[in-house]
């Protein structure tokens, strides 16, 4: 299977049009069996990987999931990282911002989750929130103490845009990988999901009303998207465009995706000296006897 990151990934300072990014492609399986066996392999690759990046203990990884509701983060999460010790993997998930968190500047609290060197550390939303539905329904700002600013110019959002843009290079340059995914669903397989959610009783829990409100808005979202994901697409942190009508297909394109990022870290084994090496032997004598 050769899944190329670069076919998914937003070129820096390009315009984003979604209407020309495919929501659907050709598979990379064949079958269901044949999914699951490549999954299972890049599973694999990936807990070996994640074994190295916490023996290397020089970088960390970052993983941003965003996207429109019944896309399938939470499927694509739980899948792919499903073979990681727990003890390397963080995965925070950021809904409406609590008082405290609205108290404090808009990327605070997300900053404050990110991981230590050597683990893996997943955002399921994240302060990418803050130039997306925040666009969309720029009346939450009041909470965030710009409540002179009913409808914020495009200078606004630049600031916001640079802000993310800035911290992402520092995180860069201090050995934090970042990958972001944009899940794109179309407005019809949404809609097919919804429909899932209220006929089969086992996923009645997942639907909501407020998942109907923000539908409406889709339009708006897409807009945001674009913008966003334009400005915000860099060399450090690239966006990657995930065709996302078929949620196996969305995982396996993740996974290769993880892997090639984490391959190209290219880290190491702590190397042993001869002198450890020696210490390690006499170390060995005493156990031994
Ligand atoms: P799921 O539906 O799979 O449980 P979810 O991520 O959609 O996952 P919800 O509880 O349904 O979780 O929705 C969280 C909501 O919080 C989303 O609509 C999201 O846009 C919103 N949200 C997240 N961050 C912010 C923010 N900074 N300001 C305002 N709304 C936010
Ligand atoms: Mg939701």
């Amino acid at each position: 299977m050769k899944i190329d990151p670069e076919e998914f990934q937003v070129q820096p300072g390009t315009k984003v049009d979604l209407d020309k990014w495919a929501t659907r492609m050709k598979p990379f399986y064949k079958s269901e069996k044949g999914y699951k066996e490549l999954l299972a392999a890049d599973v694999g690759e990936l807990s070996d990987l994640q074994k190295l990046l916490y023996a290397s203990n020089s970088h960390s990884l970052l993983l941003i999931f965003q996207a429109m509701d019944a896309a399938g983060k939470d499927g694509v999460i739980g899948h792919v990282l499903t073979g990681i010790n727990p003890q390397g993997c963080e995965v925070h998930g950021f809904k409406q911002p609590s008082v405290e968190e609205s108290q404090h500047d808009f990327l605070w609290r997300t900053t404050c989750r990110l991981a230590v060197r050597g683990k893996i550390c997943v955002f399921n939303r994240s302060y990418y929130e803050e130039v997306l539905v925040v666009r969309v329904h720029p009346k939450s700002l009041g909470k965030e103490g710009v409540s002179e600013v009913i409808r914020p110019k495009d200078s606004f959002w630049k600031e916001r845009f640079r802000s993310i843009v800035e911290l992402e290079r520092h995180l860069d340059t201090n050995n934090t990988r970042v990958l972001k995914f944009f899940l794109h669903l179309s407005k019809d397989e949404q809609r097919k999901r919804f429909l899932k959610r209220i006929d089969e009783p086992d996923k009645n829990w997942k639907f909501s009303e407020a998942d109907i409100a923000e539908r409406e808005l889709w339009d708006a979202y897409m807009k945001a998207y674009e913008h966003c994901l334009g400005a915000t697409s860099t060399k450090a942190a690239p966006w990657h465009v995930v065709p996302a009508d078929d949620k196996l297909n969305a995982r396996l394109i993740v996974s290769r995706i993880v892997i090639e990022a984490l391959r190209n870290l290219k880290m190491s084994y702590p190397l042993m000296t001869l002198e450890r090496r020696a210490e390690l032997q006499e170390i060995r004598k005493k156990l031994a006897t």
